[in-house]
């Protein structure tokens, strides 16, 4: 006869096992979800607090978020001012746990806007950050749980290489783009990374954040500049932001005679089933539309 008694018990300790072995990390953006995710595999469990398509700089915690970072072991945010008026360090802090910063070990991009000085904090946007990412994480995830540490090792190790690979593909990719037409014009400063590696200007009307904090907001000027540097440069389309209301640069586009070339992963990355739910797919959709519409 089948022993009923036996199963249960079976299934209490397997849940306890796999319970034990588990830490919880709560993180700020999709982008550091992915790569956490990828790194922790079965061996731990990840949250985020931003959901696809939630702007990072404007975003206001909810209770629920409390809760997420109360209930959590060690804390990952972006840092250099992603997460507007740190709101990540704010929540690890009220809730007394350890913070990671991503960005930790990548020399900023300044960014000067109107004569102010700011660190711009798209830092994800080349595979080289993104590796840097990926270390800070692992090291995190080891530190935190260290019985584990040969599976975050090695689940670390195939993402950098993954990270590497993509790189020379990004690189082969936007080679088809002579370099005089390489001018990326979006919302918001957002891609500066990905421009100084890859040989592209961009320019934004909004500046370095979708808030009104230090260095973001649109103003007149800024947007007449990207007009004027749209007709100057020849620009062939301009792009959308998934996180941003697409008004702004559909006037843009109107204003200076051009068309759109579709919509960017900036801030946010794609819905669960979309190509651009993981890291690799948001970069690789997003070099296939800016090589469609610059080349
Ligand atoms: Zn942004």
């Amino acid at each position: 006869m089948f022993n009923y008694k036996a199963l249960i018990l079976t299934c209490l300790l397997m849940t306890v096992s796999v319970c034990s072995a588990e830490i919880t990390v709560a993180v700020s953006t999709t982008q550091i979800y992915n790569l956490t995710y990828n790194i922790a595999g079965d061996d731990a469990k990840v949250l985020s607090i931003l959901a696809p398509g939630q702007d990072p700089h404007t975003y206001q915690p909810v209770t629920k978020d409390i809760e997420t970072v109360q209930n959590a072991d060690v804390i990952i945010e972006n840092g250099l001012h992603l997460e507007g008026k740190n709101w990540m360090k704010t929540l690890a802090e009220d809730a007394g746990k350890p913070l990671i910063t991503a960005t930790d070990g990548i020399i900023p991009l300044i960014m000067d806007k109107d004569g102010t000085k700011v660190n711009d904090p798209h830092a994800w946007f080349t595979p080289r950050n993104a590796a840097v990412y990926v270390n800070n994480i692992a090291k995190a995830l080891v530190k935190h749980d260290p019985d584990n540490r040969a599976s975050y090792i090695s689940r670390a190790k195939l993402l950098l290489a993954s990270l590497k690979s993509l790189d020379g593909w990004i690189r082969s990719e936007v080679s088809v783009i002579p370099p005089e037409k390489r001018v990326l014009v979006t919302n918001h400063d957002a891609f500066q990374y990905f421009a100084t590696e890859y040989g592209f200007i961009n320019t934004a009307p909004i500046g370095c954040s979708t808030g009104s904090e230090v260095g973001g907001g649109v103003t007149p000027q800024r947007r007449e500049m990207v007009v004027n540097s749209i007709r100057e440069m020849n620009v062939r389309s301009i792009f959308f932001e998934t996180t941003i209301n697409p008004k702004l640069i559909r006037e843009i586009a109107k204003d200076a005679g051009i068309s759109i070339g579709g919509s960017l992963y900036s801030d946010s990355m794609g819905d669960s089933g979309t190509p651009g739910e993981t890291y690799i797919g948001m970069m690789r959709e997003n070099v296939i539309k800016i090589v469609r519409g610059l080349k």
